[in-house]
């Protein structure tokens, strides 16, 4: 029998199906959904300056509420850690790579937005600006919406030297400047509407799942990658531009998947790309990274 989302021509059929008629609704109310989806997904698309890519960014999270959210998650984080103090070497020797990279993002935005004929996205001009040390075996570090950073002290003895160092904090800050964050919100957002939809359509959870798990696959987990991979570049061009030596980003990130031992921590986990994809990536990459060092440090 034909399966006809409409019912037109063979309504009666679909009816003495025997809960046709609920079925019928059930695939308007599925292609509602649907239409729905693409409704939110096409008006909320927008141009990243940085990458020139398409994303989908919700206009509904403003980069103030982002802000808001990075600065609650920071509190929350450092009220359960004890930071090294201010005059700890180590916490200064990662404030000094901090400053230094934050006083080229001005630069380097407006570097990359020109390159993709695009205006240099202000919101970044909001941050409040902050880096901890946090005392942990972790190799780890993150940047927050809003500027708020943490360098875990497990990724010194990985990242052995300042350039190398720069190049993690260079990427983490790529992420907030790139506003990953609204980006995962407005895809989990999508992904909800997925998932009613299957709910309404009379899925059985099973089904459900498997949708779900495709979905993920197929599009959170791809969309995770390209975040790492944009993150990669615009803090290569960071590290670069604030007299940071690029080719340490090779070894850094061959130690990374080493020191992980498939066992890598959060940030750093199943969303980043393959180390070799990622370490190739990386060197196609050196040329204009050098050319960033060239233009931009000034000693
Ligand atoms: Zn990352």
């Amino acid at each position: 029998m034909r399966n006809d989302p409409f019912g037109r021509g063979d309504g009666q059929q679909v009816r003495r199906r025997g809960g046709g008629l609920f079925g019928n609704i059930r695939w308007l109310v599925l292609l509602g959904f649907l239409a729905y989806g693409g409704c939110y997904y096409l008006s909320n698309r927008t141009q990243d300056p940085y990458t020139g890519e398409t994303v989908l960014i919700d206009s509904s999270i403003g980069p103030e509420q982002e802000r808001a959210l990075g600065l609650q998650a920071y509190k929350e984080i450092l009220s359960q850690e004890r930071p090294l103090p201010k005059s700890d070497p180590t916490a200064q020797q990662i404030t000094e790579i901090a400053r230094r990279l934050i006083a080229k993002v001005d630069v380097v935005t407006a570097e990359l937005a020109a390159e993709h004929g695009m205006a240099a996205p202000e919101h970044w001009r909001q941050f409040e600006w902050d880096v901890n040390v946090i005392p942990s075996e972790q190799a780890n570090a993150f940047c927050l919406p809003g500027g708020k950073m943490a360098v875990y002290t497990g990724l010194v003895p990985v990242a052995r030297s300042a350039d190398a160092m720069a190049v993690v904090m260079g990427h983490e800050i790529a992420h907030a400047l790139l506003r990953h964050g609204a980006q995962r919100m407005s895809q989990q957002k999508l992904a909800q509407i997925g998932q009613m939809a299957g709910a309404a359509s009379g899925m059985d959870p099973q089904q459900q799942q498997m949708v779900m798990a495709a979905m993920g696959y197929g599009y959170l987990l791809p969309y995770a990658r390209s975040h790492e991979t944009q993150a990669d570049e615009v803090g290569l061009m960071l590290a670069a531009a604030a007299c940071y030596d690029p080719n340490e980003a090779i070894g850094l990130w061959q130690r990374m998947s080493e020191s992980s031992g498939g066992e890598a921590p959060p940030e750093f986990s199943s969303t980043h790309p393959n180390p070799g994809t990622r370490i190739q990536t990386l060197q196609g990459l050196m040329p204009k990274a050098m050319e960033y060092r060239q233009k931009f440090c000034r000693q």
